[in-house]
């Protein structure tokens, strides 16, 4: 949690406002930047859905937004969900009672004027509430600076009749615009309809171009080339402030609570042994693959910490894993239902990383410099780990049905093999790199002086 403790002085009466949207993946990032503004003298004021709160932070204020709103579809779990249609409805479900919430604290607030709204990028609804109420906007994405410029990219493929995909042979067609990306990894959901996933990116979109400036959890050593794209894109300033969790790193709200025996575990292995397999917060696997992935672990000898979400199993209440793995692998693995993650790999015992390439646990990863085997699901994971291969090539996908062989072979190239140690070296030198933005004079850290300099110039016609 933030702490007041070491902050500069607040600047007299100017507040942030910030929305994140209620996933893990997106609330995270949030709260990191509210600490790194609150830290810059900015007072915070977090607006939320009611239904999924955050753990609450000395010094901020919490607004809940849309008490009572039926909200059982509008959090949704598993790769076969419908997260974009959750989006969309999260938006209209929540826009009236949030005009109402911020109308009031802006009533209430009145010596404290909101130097602006930060909102997670798929809140173009909140969006435009803010600017009736003339609160300058600026927008946060939680994703990766190459995932912003594929969206940028999605209508011109459209346009050019690629998507929807027409063909399944088309999935591995090189696309030149966007190299290193193909084109399966433009389809960001199969179980979305294409005029939604359209209609979610064009929202995506406005809200960017419609702020005063976006905000990406990323850094420019990572992601510069793509940075540079945005930048020309967009016309609105871009701020690169990443990586986050790194920057503040006691700021984080875990919507689960984390079994921390497991660094217990983890201190009595070998240094650079485990590897450790997650796949977010949101993702699913079937039960025929939970139980290959066993096996591939259990035959290649390896020590694991695996973490397998209570709901991270498609249509099974009860996590099966299968009969004998538990003997065979005892003493060598550990099973969690939600782990510290950013302790886990920043563990010394951990070397590798089963992922499913989320931007946070991808940045997570490189910031601790562990190699990755990717196995994206859905939205940008696809485009993430195209990323971790082809142009960082800190990891490799591990692709096609999930089957134990494979899965042995896998583990044994990142750990055991030349190639799995070059990607360790890569990793490290990406590691040093993040480390070096951070520090004063570094890239994020003058990206981070600039954009509180920018929201205190904001005029807010309140
Ligand atoms: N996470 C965690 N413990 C776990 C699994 C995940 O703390 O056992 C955190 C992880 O560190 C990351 C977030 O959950 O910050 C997941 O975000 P990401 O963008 O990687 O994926 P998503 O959950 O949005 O698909």
């Amino acid at each position: 949690m933030a702490s007041e403790a070491g902050k500069a002085p607040a600047i007299p009466g100017r507040r942030v406002l910030m929305f994140p949207l209620p996933f893990q993946g997106h609330l995270s990032p949030m709260l990191q930047l509210a600490a790194v503004l609150h830290a810059r003298g900015l007072r915070v004021t977090i607006f939320h859905a009611a239904f999924n709160a955050p753990d609450s932070v000395a010094g901020y204020r919490f607004v809940p937004v849309g008490a009572g709103v039926p909200a059982a579809d509008l959090v949704p779990t598993g790769s076969d969900a419908d997260f974009v249609g959750a989006l969309l409805r999260f938006n209209e479900r929540l826009q009236g009672a949030f005009q109402n919430s911020l109308r009031e604290v802006l009533e209430e607030e009145e010596g404290a004027r909101p130097a602006c709204l930060v909102l997670d990028s798929n809140l173009r609804g909140m969006q435009v509430v803010a600017d009736r109420l003339g609160v300058p906007t600026l927008v946060l994405r939680t994703g990766g600076a190459a995932c912003l410029v594929a969206y940028m990219a999605f209508p011109a493929l459209c346009d050019k009749g690629l998507l929807p995909l027409q063909d399944h042979a088309q999935l591995n067609m090189p696309l030149d615009d966007l190299q290193p990306l193909q084109l399966g990894d433009m389809v960001f959901s199969t179980t979305t309809p294409h005029e939604t996933m359209s209609n979610c990116l064009e929202r995506i979109m406005e809200s960017a171009r419609y702020s005063s400036g976006v905000i990406i959890n990323t850094f420019s050593e990572l992601e510069g080339a793509d940075l540079q794209k945005i930048i020309h894109g967009l016309g609105v300033p871009v701020y690169a402030v990443g990586p986050l969790h790194k920057i503040s790193p006691s700021a984080q709200s875990s919507l689960l609570d984390a079994d921390k025996t497991c660094l217990n575990w983890l201190d009595k292995q070998e240094a650079k042994s485990v590897l450790f397999l997650s796949i977010g917060s949101l993702a699913s696997m079937t039960q025929e693959e939970l139980v290959e992935t066993a096996w591939g672990l259990a035959n290649s000898c390896m020590p694991f910490l695996w973490v397998i979400r209570p709901n991270s199993v498609q249509c099974s209440g009860k996590v099966g894993l299968p009969e004998g793995f538990e003997e065979v692998t005892r003493g060598r693995g550990m099973v969690v239902s939600w782990a510290p993650q950013q302790e886990v790999l920043g563990h010394q015992a951990v070397g590798g990383f089963w992922t499913h390439n989320g931007w946070n646990s991808t940045l997570e990863s490189i910031c601790e410099g562990v190699p990755m085997i990717c196995r994206p699901h859905f939205a940008d994971q696809m485009i993430n780990a195209r990323y971790v291969q082809e142009v960082w090539k800190v990891g490799f996908e591990l692709e096609g049905k999930l089957e134990r062989g494979k899965i042995e072979r896998s583990v044994r190239k990142l750990f055991c093999h030349e190639e799995g140690g070059e990607m360790r070296w890569r990793a490290k030198d990406l590691e040093d790199k993040a480390t070096e933005c951070m520090k004063k004079g570094g890239s994020s850290e003058t990206r981070i002086n600039l954009l509180v300099n920018f929201m205190m110039s904001l005029p807010c016609s309140i």
